[in-house]
């Protein structure tokens, strides 16, 4: 067992140990929102939005990008468990800032190895095989996260997954 495992596995059964009546909780969200945010580490969306259990949805993925996948989900949040507010969320010194899509593509067709950021820029190791696989991918990328959060709440417009009434609704922060 990794070290991390250990760690996961001993906080959880102390968390699942102090669960108690949560186990009850109604699997729709009771405050009827959720949240489409990044996937950051030093972002935590219940301290930061004032979430316990059972209150909302989060959305989780690399910049909070209103992606197909995301917008599944979504659809599911609205359509079967009766969400009626979202929130875009995109965060200052965001890591999708720091590359662009032809820089990921051009990282991954000359290796698969976890590439470091330097003064001049990403470098991979160079140790191969790469793959051209990442040259498929939209990766989201964004130069402006005041412009892409907009760029995102806007998606659900387009989407027409949505009621006009509700979609109208749709808010942004940064
Ligand atoms: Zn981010």
């Amino acid at each position: 067992m990794t070290k991390i495992l250990d760690e996961v596995l001993s906080a959880n059964a102390k968390y699942a140990g102090n669960f108690g009546d949560k186990g009850n909780l109604p699997l729709p969200p009771s405050r009827h929102f959720a949240i489409l945010t990044c996937m950051d580490a030093r972002l935590d969306p219940a301290k930061y939005a004032g979430l316990a259990e059972g209150d909302a949805h989060v959305i989780r993925n690399a910049g909070g990008r209103a992606s197909d996948d995301a917008i599944r989900s979504l659809v599911i949040s609205y359509n079967l468990l009766g969400t009626r507010e979202w929130f875009v969320i995109h965060h200052t010194d965001c890591g999708m800032l720091l590359f662009t899509n032809d820089d990921m593509r051009s990282l991954l067709t000359s290796s698969l190895k976890t590439a470091t950021l330097e003064q001049s820029g990403w470098r991979d190791s160079g140790a191969g095989p790469g793959s051209t696989e990442g040259s498929y991918i939209n990766w989201l990328t964004f130069t402006d996260n005041a412009k892409s959060v907009v760029e995102d709440v806007m998606r659900f417009d387009t989407t027409h997954w949505f009621p006009t009434t509700f979609r109208s609704t749709a808010t942004s922060t940064t």
